[in-house]
């Protein structure tokens, strides 16, 4: 399976400064990254079409999106479908993100609608997981993983080809606060998520990538990459800038 570093751009970035920082950042790492790395990108709706033009199908970087809406089409007044997505290029989607549960006001129910959806529309999926800080401080960590994933789960099929689906773990004490969690905090965490996992899917759990997301940066990226059951990074803030971003992935 493939390491994978993902760019988060959440809600920033014109089309000409998406297209620009996505052709700084593919001249920064092509020909640099190293075997079994993969690099993939999601901008702003708005910005998808510009970066996949930017990227010109470059070996080893591919086109996300942050959202979609589970129905094909229909009276969606705002909302993209997963068809939309694949119309310009978008091979996987997040679902779950801690800002589309905290403050877009998401269910685990509407979460699990999305992610079987999606999968089932033809995208990848990245199902986002964590916990708030009063959670982890209450012991509630492995009770509110479960919640998430067995609920985000409930609808995918045993048999999804794993390197369809992964997870990503992202404490939302940790994203965008700059307080990264602990390598005790991530093994563990991970392992539980790998093990949930194994319960739903047996086998091709272990092909099935778990990513850390939350406050990465140049300076911790390669230890937490090393990191048991870590086979990818979701990064927000410190993708937005392809100087910095590119030495994430180059670590
Ligand atoms: C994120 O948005 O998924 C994220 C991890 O953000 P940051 O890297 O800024 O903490």
């Amino acid at each position: 399976m493939n390491t994978l570093f993902a760019a988060n751009w959440k809600m920033h970035k014109t089309t000409a400064e998406a297209r620009q920082t996505a052709a700084e950042l593919k001249g920064l790492v092509s020909g640099k990254l190293k075997p079994g790395r993969e690099v993939m990108i999601l901008p702003p709706f708005t910005a998808l079409a510009p970066v996949a033009g930017a990227l010109g199908g470059a070996a080893n970087f591919l086109l996300g999106a942050q959202n979609f809406y589970p129905q094909k089409q229909g009276a969606f007044t705002g909302e993209v479908s997963p068809g939309m997505l694949l119309d310009v290029g978008v091979s996987f989607a997040l679902t779950g993100h801690s800002e589309r549960r905290h403050v877009l006001g998401e269910t685990d129910a509407v979460v699990g609608a999305k992610t079987a959806f999606g999968l089932e529309s033809g995208l990848g999926v990245i199902l986002c997981v964590g916990e708030k800080l009063d959670e982890r401080k209450a012991g509630n960590l492995e009770a509110v993983l479960e919640r998430q994933i067995r609920a985000g789960l409930a609808g995918v099929p045993k048999d999804i080809a794993p390197e369809r689906l992964a997870l990503a773990y992202e404490p939302v004490w940790a994203i965008g606060t700059g307080e990264v969690a602990g390598p005790k905090e991530i093994l563990e965490a991970h392992a539980f998520v790998r093990r949930m996992l194994v319960e739903f899917f047996g086998a091709s759990a272990s092909e099935m990538r778990i990513l850390y997301g939350g406050s990465v940066k140049p300076d911790n990226a390669s230890e937490i990459i090393a990191l048991d059951n870590v086979d990818g990074v979701l990064v927000g803030g410190a993708s937005l800038k392809a100087d910095e971003f590119s030495r994430i992935v180059l670590a």
